[in-house]
């Protein structure tokens, strides 16, 4: 067995949120700078300009890339040749969120859902745990804004829908999202599943959006047809026209139940703050 300390994640954990607040993924600046250069509409562009312009500043150090820092979501792979010493997991891996968003002046956005009073310390954070084989611990972390993840939809298809009908659903399914939800979008899509499982491989698909392994030639061709819908609505950046509505999607198929056929769509803002780290 691999000793591992609960501690060291933790620190992982609060490295990874301070990192992910201010750094936007190198494939979502590539596709932010690819498509300033596309984008026909003079209104699209000069919103690109600000969202690349806004994302230097916060890589400079000088911000957050956005006055909303998120819920804390954290996606941990756990070897089953680990043993863990220290703190219970929950508890390291609540600390460390808590030292980011204190350290990192980032805003605590937790409240009480009914008093909405802020609970101060962007507490708690939601772990999911997933036991692997092998000896190491894989850590994914999300911070999601709530003005996108409000937007995010679980919808429930008739089985015997067709390609197009599934296509039509997800664009149908993004674009009622709007401005609310500060477009261009990146997105995370589960097909199939279960009303448990598939907003949880969704969120999975939109943390590796731009990271290996690659889709499979299904998946790419779902997710390519489906962005291209996307990028033909005309919605365009934050909502006001243009033609990139959407920057990247990560598609995941998953076998279903033969009466069923679930479809998560994990909707974020340009703002995809993600991080990684291997133990
Ligand atoms: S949706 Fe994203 S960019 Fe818009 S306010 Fe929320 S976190 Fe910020």
């Amino acid at each position: 067995m691999r000793r591992i300390s609960t501690e060291a994640i933790g620190t992982q954990v609060r490295e990874l949120f301070l990192a992910s607040a201010r750094l936007l993924p190198a494939g979502l600046r590539d596709r932010l700078a690819a498509a300033r250069e596309a984008e026909p509409s003079p209104q699209g562009r000069a919103i690109l300009d600000t969202i690349i312009g806004n994302a230097s500043i916060a890589a400079s150090g000088q911000a957050p890339l956005c006055q909303d820092t998120g819920l804390a979501q954290v996606v941990i792979e756990l070897g089953q040749e680990v043993a863990l010493e220290g703190p219970p997991l929950q508890e390291a891996v609540e600390l460390g969120m808590r030292q980011a968003y204190e350290s990192g002046f980032l805003r605590k956005s937790t409240c009480h859902p009914l008093e909405r009073r802020n609970l101060g310390d962007n507490g708690p954070a939601s772990l999911e745990t997933i036991i692997v084989p092998g000896d190491i611990v894989d850590i994914r972390t999300l911070a999601k804004g709530g003005g996108c993840d409000n937007k995010s939809r679980l919808l429930s298809l008739p089985p015997t829908s067709s390609r197009d009908q599934l296509v039509r659903a997800i664009v149908g399914a993004v674009l009622e999202a709007g401005p609310d939800a500060c477009p261009p979008f990146c997105l995370g899509v589960a097909v199939g599943g279960s009303f448990e499982s598939a907003p949880r491989l969704a969120r999975r698909a939109l943390i590796d959006l731009w990271r290996d392994p690659p889709m499979s030639p299904e998946e790419e061709g779902l997710a390519s047809e489906t962005l291209s819908g996307l990028n033909a609505s005309g919605l365009g950046p934050m909502g006001l026209g243009g033609r990139t509505t959407a920057l990247g999607m990560r598609l995941k198929l998953h076998p279903t139940h033969l009466a069923s056929l679930p479809v998560a769509v994990n909707v974020n803002c340009h703002s995809l703050r993600t991080g990684r780290a291997v133990l």
